[in-house]
């Protein structure tokens, strides 16, 4: 559309809160019938830069083009972000429908710019410049990352092999969501109804959630399948849904939604990219933008983590078996026992419920346990503030610096953040962390931009006017999730892309968010931090103890687990041909690595969604080789004081604030004086010594 020719309709003028351009969204005006035409006039705004940003009257100059063409896209990103993100909290079919509708027109116009060979040659412009070398680390940084993926999209490919390049992503797209497609109606397809008698041991919200007039209806969806193999005493009956578990879009089902062909398809398309790109195998495409630096090195790290977690692995199911033995009377442990006995082992030896523990968790004292930590070792202040918002029970505040001792100067406002605390209808379940803006040196203006953030967790709301109780599972959440958020508002880098969490290595991004989760298990920390709600009293040192006896339970076998899933993911991708024969892999990959051998009709690969159908292809390793960066980190502070503020502010400087423009690696190295090490990640799971 011509944004000219709206201009005196309301929807498309100033008066559309999605186009007021404010500091802050407005979120409480902001209705589904203004999503439209706002995204209309952004988009019409966002390709006009485009073609400007592209044509000669631009210059090759880094400058000219932010003040083209990002102050545009950045726009058009803070309206969408604020539209997709009432979606996620504020949901009504209204608002469901207008994000559907220009959900495409956005991707579409991201995907065009991404591809656009006229933008790449001005970025090769810029970088190839006299002015090049003179521009600052982030925006060096920045460009880098620009031309990288460029590159790593086909932008250097040339006729027959940039149309096949083409080709090979429509057919990756369709083959994934395939795969995903099959993987759900598979799950779906398979329900099994059972009388009371054979669920004893199930628990009562299980059996009425399964309820219906023939008998119980059990299916493998989570909610069900999970309990069921955890506390079924039919041992036939765990057998046979694990049996049908794990034999999910595999050759023994339905031909039509058989994943074998499909997973076979997809590793021979992915090959053929990296060929393509001048690569020897996908895994090397994948590890490009990340910090590992190639397959050899994450391979690597993966076996030494398995060698050394073995003999506790080994520990943990020789005393599985035992108790399984002497108490359960099975003498034989199988694959569909491992959950059952478990859980079994797991209450006779910790035996305390959630249940308990979240009496001492009241949600005051908690926000309260967590800003002290913040102000503590990051040299800020937490301070509530006010802003338009969604819904009256969500919180804003802003982040000061105070000024330096000694001075009279104003406190220095460096990041603002909504809360948005409880669940309720219309909230999508689950926590995140996601940005509103991002710190920037405006182009335009030439004002600097404060970073804002979103912290949305789904915590019961109080009732009976007692403050809201969280489980400790709930309050590692708040930490993990306002750790991503330090990340993104404390960054001292200014330049769009690579300031905050923008640009962060995906397989280091985690690190801040795990690192905040270790405090939930201080009891340094946890003493000021909890209340019982009745009582008052801090959390008893004897629940605690369970609490970290607890932690721990089967650590070995749970890393052999992960070690095996990511071991097979990147043989998979570095092995070229490995896909003629994917159970091969699967075969000699558990040899390697499992101490609990699973039946061989085991095929959990075929419903393997993050690495056929997600974004972790070559890329599972991650879980693991964050928690080895966060568990370092934290070790440092276990060195020199959980709360020792000098540790604190290195850990500021060196990791939080500086976003992606510098490697992870070297801003871990730079904090911790060293390359990073496993050690500390196996002494806090209990596998040491
Ligand atoms: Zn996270």
């Amino acid at each position: 559309m011509n944004p000219s020719a709206a201009l005196n309709d309301p929807l498309h003028n100033a008066a559309n809160p999605l186009l007021t351009g404010g500091p802050l969204p407005a979120f409480d005006a902001i209705r589904p019938e203004h999503v439209g035409p706002a995204i209309d006039v952004l988009l019409a705004a966002a390709d006009q830069a485009l073609e400007a940003a592209v044509s000669d009257a631009t210059p090759a100059d880094f400058d000219a083009l932010s003040r083209v063409l990002s102050v545009a896209t950045e726009r058009l990103g803070c309206a969408w972000g604020a539209v997709s993100h009432l979606k996620g909290v504020a949901d009504t079919a209204d608002l469901r429908a207008a994000y559907n509708e220009n959900l495409p027109k956005v991707t579409e116009f991201y995907t065009r710019q991404g591809a656009d060979e006229r933008l790449y040659a001005k970025y090769k412009a810029i970088a190839a410049g006299p002015a090049a070398t003179t521009l600052n680390a982030a925006r060096q940084k920045a460009l880098a990352h620009w031309l990288r993926d460029f590159v790593l999209s086909g932008a250097e490919l040339q006729g027959e092999a940039k149309t096949r390049y083409a080709q090979i992503q429509d057919e990756l797209a369709r083959l994934s969501q395939q795969f995903s497609e099959h993987v759900l109606d598979a799950t779906d397809g398979f329900s099994l109804v059972v009388g009371a008698d054979r669920l004893a041991g199930v628990p009562a919200d299980v059996l009425s959630s399964t309820k219906t007039d023939e008998g119980h209806k059990l299916t493998l969806h989570m909610p069900v399948y999970l309990p069921v193999m955890q506390y079924a005493d039919d041992r036939a009956l765990r057998r046979q849904l694990y049996t049908a578990y794990v034999t999910r879009a595999c050759e023994t089902g339905p031909a039509e939604r058989d994943n074998t062909g499909l997973m076979a398809h997809i590793l021979r398309l992915r090959q053929e990219e990296a060929k393509l790109l001048g690569y020897a195998s996908y895994a090397e495409v994948s590890l490009v933008p990340k910090m590992a630096r190639d397959p050899a090195e994450v391979m690597h790290f993966l076996r030494d983590l398995a060698g050394r977690a073995r003999p506790y692995a080994e520990r943990d199911l020789a005393e599985l078996r035992e108790y399984a033995r002497s108490e359960l009377g099975l003498a034989d442990l199988q694959a569909w026992d491992v959950p059952y006995a478990s859980e079994k082992l797991k209450e006779a030896r910790y035996a305390f419920s959630d249940h308990e523990l979240k009496q001492y968790f009241t949600e005051p004292k908690v926000l309260d346990g967590l800003f002290r930590i913040i102000e503590t070792l990051f040299e800020v202040r937490i301070v509530p503030d006010s802003a338009p918002v969604w819904h009256p029970s969500v919180r804003f505040y802003r982040i000061e610096r105070p000024a330096p001792v000694g001075s009279d100067a104003a406190p220095q406002v460096i990041a603002q953040f909504y809360l948005d605390p409880y669940a309720r209808p219309g909230k999508r379940p689950g926590a995140w962390m996601d940005d509103v803006r991002s710190r920037w040196q405006r182009p335009d203006s030439g004002a600097l931009q404060i970073p804002v953030a979103h912290l949305v967790c789904n915590f019961s709301a109080p009732v009976d006017g007692k403050p809201a109780l969280l489980t400790h599972d709930e309050v590692q959440t708040l930490f993990h999730e306002f750790g991503h958020g330090l990340h993104h508002m404390l960054t001292q880098v200014a330049e769009l892309g690579v300031s905050g969490i923008s640009g962060v290595e995906w397989d280091a991004v985690e690190l801040p968010s795990q690192f905040m989760e270790n405090f939930c298990w201080e009891w340094e920390v946890l003493q000021h931090m909890t209340a019982h709600v009745d009582s008052g009293a801090p959390l008893p040192r004897a629940l605690f103890d369970k609490m970290i006896a607890a932690k721990n339970f089967q650590s070995g076998l749970m890393t052999l687990r992960q070690v095996e899933f990511a071991l097979f993911d990147m043989r998979l991708h570095a092995e070229p041909g490995s896909e003629t024969d994917v159970q091969k892999v699967v075969d000699e990959v558990r040899r390697e690595v499992a101490v609990l051998i699973p039946p061989a009709f085991n095929r959990f690969q075929h419903t393997f969604s993050h690495i056929f159908a997600g974004g972790y292809a070559a890329g599972y390793y991650s879980y693991k080789w964050a928690e080895v960066l966060s568990a370092d980190a934290w070790s440092a502070f276990e060195e020199e004081g959980v709360l020792n503020a000098a540790t604190g502010r290195r850990y500021r400087r060196e990791i939080l604030e500086a976003g992606s423009a510098r490697d992870a690696i070297d801003n871990f190295r730079a904090f911790r004086g060293r390359e990073p090490s496993i050690d500390a990640l196996l002494r806090h799971q209990g596998m040491a010594g």
